[in-house]
């Protein structure tokens, strides 16, 4: 091969590498795009319809990669690695698999699902947050500061129940640090997803937000009151034990070990961004119950 036929050889392959890397970077912009483009209409969509926007707002629009699949086993899931959210193809549009449907095409049990599953991004956000200014020295974030207490006092020796249809018959577990974090932020999404299914629930009934008139917020708030009751606020865990988890691939706790009132109000507080006159009408209400947990 003469020098003119290597040079050109040369040229004609860093010429192919910057072609692939020019169409890899559009690639990543227009992925970026189609985030942020969910992302708002996602925003834009829950303030039209009032569900909460307090904590999606603290997101960065491109922080969730969506994707929509035929899941059989789950609803949805969501894996912290990746910040990846997989939900089943009934929530995207048209059922097409490419994006989120509009939120009020949802069903109720939908929204619950979703609200779920973003909870979980939110928590997996603040520890990134966490972790990068680590470095610098800033304080965590309240609601984080917030549960890593709960996970200490609340979280790491709790009640199971074995079989969850028999809610009386339990059993007491130590939990590790991974077990004990899951349980917590399991059963935080559980009551995100159903503050925002009875929200829309007591709304529909009246036509009515449940923040201006006050019978709704009083039947939110009765309905809340019979969560607590029959022990419905439950989170659950993966044992990391081999020999646990031959016996059952999830624990779930039982109703002394569900989310407190106080965990509650937090979550409406930090999370929900719930007005104040509704979380004192709630505190009243509540009065006789409001022992301290920790
Ligand atoms: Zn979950």
């Amino acid at each position: 091969m003469n020098h003119i036929t290597i040079r050109l050889c040369l040229a004609w392959c860093c010429w192919l590498v910057l072609a692939f890397l020019a169409e890899a970077a559009v690639t990543t912009r227009d992925e970026e795009s189609g985030k942020s483009q969910i992302w708002a209409r996602l925003l834009d969509d829950a303030g039209r319809v009032q569900l909460p926007t307090k904590f999606l707002k603290a997101f960065p629009p491109d922080f969730i990669h969506f994707e929509f699949d035929d899941l059989r086993t789950y609803a949805a899931e969501y894996h912290p690695d990746e910040h990846r959210m997989v939900l089943n193809r009934s929530l995207s549009f048209n059922s097409a698999g490419r994006t989120l449907k509009p939120l009020d095409k949802m069903t109720h049990k939908e929204l619950e699902v979703l609200y779920h599953e973003l909870f979980h991004a939110y928590v997996d956000y603040l520890q990134v947050v966490e972790a990068d200014s680590g470095e610098t020295g800033h304080r965590s974030n309240g609601l984080l500061h917030f549960a890593r207490e709960q996970q200490t006092c609340r979280y790491g020796e709790v009640e199971i129940a074995p079989i969850v249809q028999r809610k009386d018959e339990t059993e007491s577990r130590y939990l590790t640090q991974a077990e004990s974090w899951e349980a917590l932020n399991e059963t935080w999404a559980v009551f995100i997803g159903w503050a925002v299914w009875n929200q829309l629930e007591v709304q529909y009934k009246a036509g009515k937000s449940m923040f201006q008139e006050q019978r709704q917020a009083h039947q939110w708030i009765r309905r809340l009151k019979v969560a607590f009751e029959t022990g419905d606020l439950r989170g659950y865990y993966v044992p990391e034990d081999p020999e646990e988890r031959r016996l059952a691939r999830k624990r779930h706790l039982a109703k002394s070990s569900q989310l407190t009132l106080k965990e509650a109000e937090v979550l409406m507080k930090q999370a929900l961004g719930f007005q104040h006159d509704f979380i004192e009408r709630l505190e009243d209400s509540f009065e006789s119950s409001k022992a301290s947990a920790c």
